[in-house]
């Protein structure tokens, strides 16, 4: 007899007898974002994608695995390579599946899959005995909000669902809001909110009492875009720095960042006497820069110049203080670089 495989009829992987489930666990996990692009995506536009291609074989394969830091026998269909992708970036062939340059951002996405991986299958299989509510929630998720029967649909059921919940005191939700900063180019950067607990409270707080005229995103503005610059700025010096072989440093133009994700995880608030207040609000960001470079090439009979491309990624955390009484005052962000990666095509 012949055994076909040897893969448990139950393993969490890809190819999961429900794929839908699977694709909501992965959605949740990722907090509803693409790991591509890293937007923030509707779960109808969202796809299970292997951060290691399928399509890669052979040498390229082992290259590719080497070089990510994960042996060859590294299974693919696993929750460690499994992450939620956007139309967007799965379809126009963005992450070219066989393009090398990209492999810095798949090493980040399979460390953050590695990290999520024991949740996603405990999840997957919480729902093995609720297959029901599994089919529910997935078609909650994935019901088009922009069919008006659909919208009236929620709209009368929805109440009783959160009433129920509710008597159960389950209804303690996060806050969610997406806020759209704008830069002084005027490109418009969004920053997604997520907040529980006292953050939630003291948000409230300060778009509610302190600035009921304006939005959070005001408030928090010149903050986020002094962020903004100084991630620029460093990422500028470091691409100046830049010296993958020993060849000198480089000549950078202005960096660009293909995205600049900036979110904002915590807020405190702590009274002062006579009516002020200061709130203190601390967040992650991730970018991705590119620029232009120059540098000298020494190999040749004469001394001459080579241009090319450095693209890097920075990670990192901020904390910033707005203080109010009467009139509100913030800080520059206090900035914690993490993680950084560079890399050029000269
Ligand atoms: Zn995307």
């Amino acid at each position: 007899m012949t055994r076909y495989g040897s893969r448990p009829r139950n393993r969490v992987a890809y190819g999961h007898k429900d794929p839908e489930v699977l694709r909501s666990v992965l959605y949740d996990l990722w907090n509803g974002r693409c790991y591509w692009c890293h937007r923030s995506k509707d779960f109808t536009d969202i796809q299970t994608d292997h951060i290691i291609p399928k399509s890669l074989r052979g040498h390229n394969l082992t290259n590719a695995l080497d070089r990510v830091g994960r042996p060859h026998s590294f299974d693919r269909d696993a929750p460690e390579n499994l992450a939620p992708i956007c139309g967007f970036c799965n379809g126009r062939g963005e992450k070219g599946d066989n393009d090398m340059t990209h492999l810095p951002t798949c090493g980040r996405a399979l460390d953050k899959a590695r990290e999520r991986a024991p949740e996603v299958v405990e999840r997957v299989r919480a729902f093995r005995s609720q297959k029901e509510l599994a089919k529910a929630f997935v078609g909650l998720k994935s019901a088009d909000l922009d069919d008006a029967k659909i919208r009236t649909a929620f709209e009368q059921n929805m109440p009783a669902v959160l009433r129920r919940l509710s008597a159960r005191g389950l209804d303690d939700f996060p806050l969610f809001r997406v806020l759209s900063i704008g830069n002084r180019h005027g490109e418009l950067f969004s920053v997604p909110l997520e907040l529980e607990g006292e953050s939630k409270r003291a948000v409230t707080l300060l778009e509610g009492l302190i600035y009921p005229d304006y939005g959070l995103a005001d408030v928090l503005d010149g903050p986020l875009l002094g962020l903004w610059e100084q991630v620029h700025t460093h990422a500028h010096s470091s691409f100046e720095a830049f010296d993958e072989d020993g060849l000198g440093p480089c000549n950078s133009g202005p960096p660009e960042a293909s995205y600049f994700r900036a979110e904002l995880q915590r807020v405190s608030s702590a009274k002062f006497g006579n009516g002020s207040i200061e709130f203190t609000l601390e967040g992650e960001f991730e970018a991705h820069l590119s620029a232009g470079i120059v540098r000298d090439d020494p190999s040749g009979w004469e001394t001459s110049t080579v241009e090319g491309q450095a693209d890097g990624t920075v990670e990192g955390s901020y904390c910033f203080t707005v203080s109010w009484d009467g009139g509100a005052t913030s800080d520059d962000p206090v900035v914690n670089w993490g993680d950084e990666d560079y890399w050029s095509d000269i």
